[in-house]
């Protein structure tokens, strides 16, 4: 059943149809204000969203009525919009508790540090605090590619990312996707990204609504045309 959700007394996602599959990457874009990144808090469980009606199957169980925790535990990452800040933890000590007893975890987040260029001595500073937009961006990507999650949900991912840097996150999805078989749901509005991953398919989400679906070719033809024709 569509999944309708927003928050206490309005409805932001007015009935959600949207079918991942294993190994599959997805692009959602959609103007601003569509209701993007309120559909990828609502499937993370965020403190004040609600949801009306429909469900959220991931790997055959709803996941609804779980805390976000536990659906980080079943393998949901979500890589936000606005990077959160923790003063006072660094990614390292955030991690820890995720892997637990992944004894070699320092040395892999410097590798994966180095794979989408994100300076190591940031790594003993506070997790995403007084980062640029990129740095966050790039703190994001590494998170997600120690975590392995089964699903990744990517949110304006390619914000604030340089041309290099841009690379080297779109390189990192793809070796994820195909070593570990992760689905990826990149939100985005810059093409750019999109041309340099196989993506299985785009949605268009307007009013809430997902109004549009089809290959990359989708993406293309709303770079030239935009979103007028859904209003
Ligand atoms: P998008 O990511 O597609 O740009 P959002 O999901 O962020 O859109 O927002 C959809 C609409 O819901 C916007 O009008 C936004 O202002 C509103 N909205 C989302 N979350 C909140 C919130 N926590 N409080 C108030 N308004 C919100
Ligand atoms: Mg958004």
């Amino acid at each position: 059943m569509s999944l309708r959700a927003g928050l206490p007394g309005r409805t932001i996602l007015d009935g959600i149809d949207l079918v991942l599959g294993h190994g599959e990457i997805h692009a959602l874009i959609g103007p601003n204000g569509s209701g993007k990144s309120t559909l990828t808090h609502v499937l993370m469980g965020k403190t004040g969203y609600e949801v009306t009606s429909g469900s959220v199957r991931f790997n055959d169980a709803d996941i609804l009525s779980l805390d976000t925790w536990e659906r980080a535990r079943r393998g949901l990452f979500v890589a936000p919009q606005q990077s959160t800040e923790i003063p006072g933890v660094t990614m390292e000590d955030a991690l820890k508790s995720a892997v637990d007893g992944n004894a070699a975890l320092h040395d892999a987040i410097a590798a994966e540090a180095n794979e989408v260029r994100f300076d190591t001595a940031i790594l003993s500073r506070s997790m995403n605090a007084d980062l640029s937009g990129g740095e966050q961006k790039r703190s994001e990507v590494i998170q997600m590619a120690i975590l392995q999650p089964r699903l990744a949900i990517l949110d304006e991912i390619d914000s604030g990312l340089d041309m290099d840097g841009l690379r080297a996150i779109a390189k990192r999805i793809r070796r994820i996707v195909e070593e570990n078989g992760t689905s990826i749901l990149i939100v985005t509005h810059r093409m750019r990204l999109l041309d340099e991953i196989p993506l299985a398919k785009v949605h268009v989400m307007f009013n809430g609504r997902i109004v549009d679906s089809g290959g990359p070719g989708l993406a293309k033809t709303i770079e030239s045309s935009g979103y007028a024709k859904y209003s």
